[in-house]
């Protein structure tokens, strides 16, 4: 995912930059993660008076936040790098790639300086040696949000950095570390400054949303005088009562998620969850070293929807894990016609450097990997029409995203920006971008639903 440079956010905040400010031109690639970070490091940017450029052309150097989590990923990473170096020169490099040994200097020596992920301050610290910060006391000032990078209406909110697990075909605690979560109460501050923003939904992302506060033993903080545990619960029942939508990714289906399960029948918290399972057989599991791989997910998915019946579970799948046979897979498939999975992504293995699976022995031919890819996807995409079908003949509140002239693109509760599916509304022309809407829903295919506004 590619966030590319942006610029200021209104002509007024220009006009206070003159005598030109020194301009960052930023490039963010990677995760929503790595959004978050972007984010942190535009804020502080604005916050010192620098200006972003929404082009290399325009900038006095460019930032390029990077993602090294596959090998496509890397190669893209370093052509962005490269792209930044031939039309603009300066370049500090972040995120992932910095953190995979001397991978960035090697191809690219000429960049001024490389930081690994979340690394903020060695950001600012680069930008402050190589295009000293103005001294102005009117550009310190940044709207309490910070500055977002995604449209004005929903925002990632990162509640910790790193990783206690160590599943073999990841590198990430190798690059972030173990866990550490962020303070309860900055969380919430953080949420409320964005609803206060005009945020309509808040994307609680992490490494591991499940894991929230076990590093700090659930450790009782403070959010608005109110005693708060550190614990995604707690936190997320907070959450809730800011009137944005709060949604869930990244959780793993240990037991006490099923406490936040009643928080989304009661509509506190979005009924969706994001869970990526990864793989159904209990040996690829155990060989994959995942997280709560011992839980039984079916009887637990089955659970949460006796409790919430309109919960969206949203999954993604490897294939093709080295070792994984024919009958293996098949157990795969069979899970998910039980489960009844509603939204799925699913990649081939592929063996990222350093990862522990690499050694693992019995790869699976590609041939074989790209055949039980398309075997998935067809078995998933008639799962995926009949579970959305169930919302056709219903009223539904939506976000939306985006109005032209009579028609809308809106998302539902069971639809994450940028990787699930959408609602395509008609009669839309009273519908305003970044408000709720509701709407009757009048048809289904396997990724969207189509719908008429209620509006009028
Ligand atoms: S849970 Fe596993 S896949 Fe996710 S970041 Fe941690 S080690 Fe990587």
């Amino acid at each position: 995912m590619s966030h590319p440079a942006f610029g200021p956010r209104d002509g007024r905040e220009r006009n206070a930059r003159s005598p030109r400010a020194p301009t960052v031109g930023f490039v963010s690639l990677g995760c929503p993660k790595a959004l978050v970070d972007s984010e942190q490091i535009v804020t502080r940017l604005r916050a010192e008076g620098y200006d972003i450029a929404p082009s290399y052309e325009g900038a006095d150097l460019v930032v390029v936040n990077t993602c090294g989590f596959i090998d496509s990923a890397v190669a893209e990473s370093l052509d962005a790098i490269g792209e930044a170096l031939a039309a603009n020169g300066k370049v500090i490099v972040t995120g992932c790639l910095g953190a995979q040994g001397n991978v960035v200097r090697e191809t690219h020596p000429a960049v001024l300086a490389v930081t690994g992920p979340h690394a903020t301050e060695a950001v600012m610290d680069a930008v402050h040696a190589h295009l000293p910060k103005p001294h102005d006391p009117f550009l310190d000032l940044v709207p309490p949000q910070g500055i977002k990078l995604t449209p004005k209406h929903y925002a990632y909110l990162k509640i910790s950095e790193g990783c206690n697990h160590r599943c073999t075909f990841c590198i990430i605690p190798s690059m972030r570390g173990d866990l550490v979560s962020r303070p309860v109460g900055d969380v919430l501050q953080d949420a409320e400054n964005l609803v206060k923003a005009g945020v309509r939904e808040l994307l609680v992302v992490s490494q591991d949303t499940s894991a929230y506060g076990v590093d700090l033993k659930y450790r009782t903080g403070f959010w608005k005088g109110r005693p708060v545990k550190t614990r995604m619960t707690e936190m997320v029942r907070h959450m809730g009562e800011l009137g944005a939508w709060v949604r869930l990714h990244y959780v793993y289906p240990y037991p006490h998620v099923d406490e936040v399960i009643p928080l989304m029948a009661e509509g506190r918290v979005v009924p969706y969850l994001d869970v990526p399972f990864q793989h159904a057989s209990a040996r690829i599991l155990r060989l994959m070293k995942r997280p709560a791989a011992a839980e039984n997910n079916l009887a637990r998915v089955r659970a949460w929807r006796e409790v919430c019946p309109d919960l969206t579970v949203r999954s993604t799948f490897i294939v093709g894990f080295p070792g994984e046979t024919e009958a293996e897979f098949e157990e795969l498939l069979t899970f998910l016609e039980e489960a009844q999975l509603d939204r799925v992504g699913c990649f081939p293995y592929s063996p990222v450097t350093g990862a522990a699976a690499n050694s693992l022995p019995d790869p699976v031919p590609d041939d074989v990997k790209q055949d039980r890819l398309a075997r998935l996807m067809q078995v998933q995409e008639r799962i995926s029409a009949a579970r959305l079908s169930r919302w056709v003949g219903r009223e539904i509140d939506v976000l939306v995203d985006k109005v032209d002239g009579n028609t809308a693109q809106a998302r539902s509760t069971a639809d994450a920006p940028e990787i699930d599916g959408r609602v395509y509304v008609s009669q839309a022309r009273w519908l305003r971008a970044g408000e709720f809407a509701r709407v009757r829903v009048t048809g289904a295919d396997e990724h969207d639903l189509f719908a008429d506004s209620l509006t009028v």
